[in-house]
């Protein structure tokens, strides 16, 4: 290396240099852990401004929870689990056999640690608080994407339009109604109109007449998860990084100027270290002195369809989301509070099935395949664990929730500017891992 590159890599990590008192040469080497959405973004941030990396992934790309969601990159529905109608909700469905909310009455010290956690911050108050926070990074989370999109990752970001939030019946919209008034409120933009059931099948003829009431939302998009992760995994290897898949990590240790990494098959140094281990995360970071995520399982599957919907449809009472992806139609639902290695359960599947029968003409419900479980990282306050751990060299990536997948791009590079500059931009100060 030419003195001349020595300086411009440690201008680029200037602050890190002084702060983590970085003196090598080769200061710049990171380790990331976990090959979900929020590794790979981060990943891919950190190559941004200047850092080599490598991925470390216990089983493959993709293999947690980014691969079977969703996929929607949905601003205006991107709020805090934790809010006043949740409980009400949770105590009800938890109750019915045939709900999409499951919780094992079993004792299980640390999902009731959790769930009373949880409970206490479902309050309009603590809401609010965690909502602002939303609203700063919402706006920025599409922007995000747009960086990746021109900066080579292939996989598209679609409009989607229409985008549906559809109901039995106006009734059943009220409380659908309320959240967007108070999203609102927080200073979220949302544009969105009022359809009845028969508009709504104007704009999609395969909501069946169960469909009495809908909001039509506007500005939101959709990927497709499993394609989106793998071209980002394309592109952070395309841009020299190493990405060891069937590697788990079991320990990361802080030698005072550098960071080891026990991972199956050898102990490797770096200069900083990311985990982004997603439902796993207490596993690596709780000596760290990061705050517990809880799995909150979900289901997904694909279906063949006569005719495929024109945008996603989003059925709130059932908890039911469905994403077009390609000729198959993605229906992933459920929130099942287990360890997230536990086996598929193929009642809570069934529960979906269920859930989305009567809305939709034409899925080909026995012709499913796909079918899978995956583990939402949730937080007791309903917001992300983005930054500096007690170590100023480890860095947590996590605690998404129900929005890893909207948001794990922008926390990614966030995060890698925390990384690399030493300074936490504002909009991270409420997800500190710390708090
Ligand atoms: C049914 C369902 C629908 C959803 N829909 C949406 C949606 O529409 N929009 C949205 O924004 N979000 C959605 N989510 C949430 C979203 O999927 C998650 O928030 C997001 O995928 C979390 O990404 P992650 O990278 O943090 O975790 P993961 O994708 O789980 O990645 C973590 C990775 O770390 C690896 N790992 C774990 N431990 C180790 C170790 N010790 N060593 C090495 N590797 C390790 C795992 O194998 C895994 O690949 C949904 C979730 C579910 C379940």
């Amino acid at each position: 290396m030419t003195s001349q590159e020595c300086g411009e890599r440690r201008e680029r990590w200037s602050c890190p240099l002084e702060e983590i008192h970085y003196e090598r040469r080769d200061a710049r080497r990171v380790a990331v852990v976990g090959g979900g959405m929020v590794g790979l973004a981060t990943a891919w941030f950190l190559q941004e401004r200047g850092a080599e990396v490598t991925v470390f992934e216990r089983r493959h790309i993709g293999a947690g929870s980014s691969w079977g969601n969703a996929g929607w990159l949905t601003p205006a529905l991107t709020t805090p689990l934790p809010e006043p109608a949740v409980l009400g909700y949770g105590l009800r469905a938890v109750m019915d056999p045939t709900s999409p909310v499951y919780l094992p009455l079993r004792a299980d010290v640390r999902l009731w640690r959790f769930l009373l956690g949880f409970a206490r911050r479902c309050t309009t108050r603590q809401w609010r608080r965690a909502m602002a926070a939303y609203v700063t990074v919402n706006d920025r989370a599409l922007d995000a994407y747009d960086e990746l999109g021109a900066g080579g990752v292939t996989a598209p970001t679609r409009e989607a339009d229409p985008f549906l939030v559809c109901f039995r019946g106006s009734t059943q919209r009220r409380g659908m109604l309320e959240e967007l008034d108070a999203v609102l409120s927080a200073g979220q933009k949302i544009d969105f109109e009022l359809l009845d059931g028969a508009e709504a099948r104007r704009l999609d003829p395969v909501l069946t007449e169960h469909v009495g009431a809908a909001v039509r939302l506007h500005g939101q998009r959709y990927i497709d998860p499993p394609a989106y992760v793998g071209a980002l995994a394309g592109a952070v290897r395309a841009r020299g990084a190493t990405i060891l898949e069937d590697r788990a990590v079991r320990d990361v240790s802080d030698l005072g100027d550098q960071v080891v990494v026990r991972a199956d098959h050898g102990d490797h140094r770096f200069d900083a270290a990311v985990l982004a281990t997603g439902a796993w995360l207490d596993q690596l970071a709780r000596r760290f002195g990061v705050r517990p995520v809880q799995a909150g399982r979900g289901y997904s599957f694909s279906v063949p369809v006569r005719e495929m919907p024109t945008g996603p449809v989003y059925l709130p009472e059932q908890r039911v989301a469905c994403t077009p992806l390609g000729d198959r139609l993605r229906v992933a639902g459920m929130m099942e509070f287990r360890h997230p290695d536990e086996p598929l359960d193929p009642r809570r599947s069934q529960a979906v099935v269920d859930a989305v029968r009567p809305f939709l003409h034409g899925l080909e419900l026995r012709k499913r395949h796909d079918e899978w479980v995956g583990s939402r990282p949730c937080t007791v306050d309903g917001l992300p664990l983005v930054g500096r751990t007690t170590s100023p060299r480890v860095f947590a990536a996590g605690g998404h929730g129900m929005w890893g997948i909207a948001l794990g791009p922008l926390s990614g590079q966030l995060l890698a500017e925390a990384i690399v500059t030493g300074r936490t931009p504002p909009a991270l100060s409420p997800f500190d891992p710390l708090r």
